[in-house]
């Protein structure tokens, strides 16, 4: 067992919650999950609760916030986001305290990590993907971005355990019977990354410290897990790093966890 843990509790349109931890604290990464749900999970992979320190929120989609308030509480956990997503999950619940404010591009200490949450581009209000780091280790989280820039890029960079969006198959998006103006989004520079985009930022943020690739917010109706994962597969041995474990994140199940 190594020193910090990833465990995706859960991932996809309806819910997402990633917990990065080492053996005294943990940052909870979104809380998708109602808290009934997210403690079931957690309690599933047998991870304990005191365990939270802090809670990041990437954006202020329902599938990332729906249980925030209710488990910041339960975990006595501090909320942490950037400004505009701060006011704007405030102004739709005024029970709701957002306890810290980032700057993106700013890191910052948070228990036993350093955090820092970086830019990203989607359909949000002021939205981040983060880098983790403790005892050297390194953790990227980049969900629910509709392109990669350069900050992306730079900041993934070196990452041990790489968390990257794969959302949807370009075909089987096509292909569903989605709205033509819902397609447009996911397509979109501020929508989501497809699998062949996901594979793109794979290659570009790739290094000799990548041990772990999880891929997250897999679409259940334009993509498979298994379409998702083989085309991560065939990047992987096209870069020579077959030696990576893949692993590709579920709506319903947790992801054993994996260690760097
Ligand atoms: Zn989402
Ligand atoms: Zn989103």
């Amino acid at each position: 067992m190594g020193c910090v843990g990833v465990t995706v509790l859960g991932s996809g349109s309806k819910g997402n919650a990633i917990l990065v931890h080492n053996e005294r604290s943990g940052l909870l990464i979104d809380a998708g999950f109602s808290l009934r749900e997210t403690r079931r999970r957690m309690k599933q992979c047998g991870i304990c609760e005191s365990l939270v320190k802090g809670i990041l929120v990437t954006h202020e989609h329902r599938d990332h916030v729906c249980g925030l308030r209710v488990c910041a509480n339960h975990f006595e956990a501090p909320v942490y986001a950037s400004r505009l997503c701060a006011e704007h999950l405030q102004a739709k619940d005024d029970k709701l305290r957002v306890n810290v404010i980032f700057t993106p591009g700013e890191e910052f200490e948070l228990a036993d990590f350093s955090v820092l949450p970086f830019s990203v581009q989607h359909d949000a209000v002021e939205p981040v993907g983060y880098v983790l780091s403790s005892a050297s280790r390194k953790v990227g989280i980049a969900m629910d971005l509709g392109q990669f820039g350069q900050m992306a890029e730079y900041q993934l960079r070196s990452c041990d355990t790489l968390a990257l969006e794969s959302n949807h198959d370009l075909d089987l998006l096509a292909a569903s019977k989605r709205p033509w103006r819902l397609k447009q989004r996911i397509l979109g520079s501020h929508g989501h990354l497809s699998n062949v985009q996901s594979q793109e930022l794979l290659e570009k943020t790739i290094s000799d410290n990548t041990q772990n690739l999880l891929l997250v917010h897999i679409s259940r109706e334009c993509n498979t897990y298994e379409l998702a994962e083989q085309g991560a597969r065939e990047k992987l041995a096209e870069l020579g790093r077959g030696d990576v474990s893949l692993h590709a994140a579920k709506q319903d199940e947790v992801l054993p966890t994996v260690w760097v």
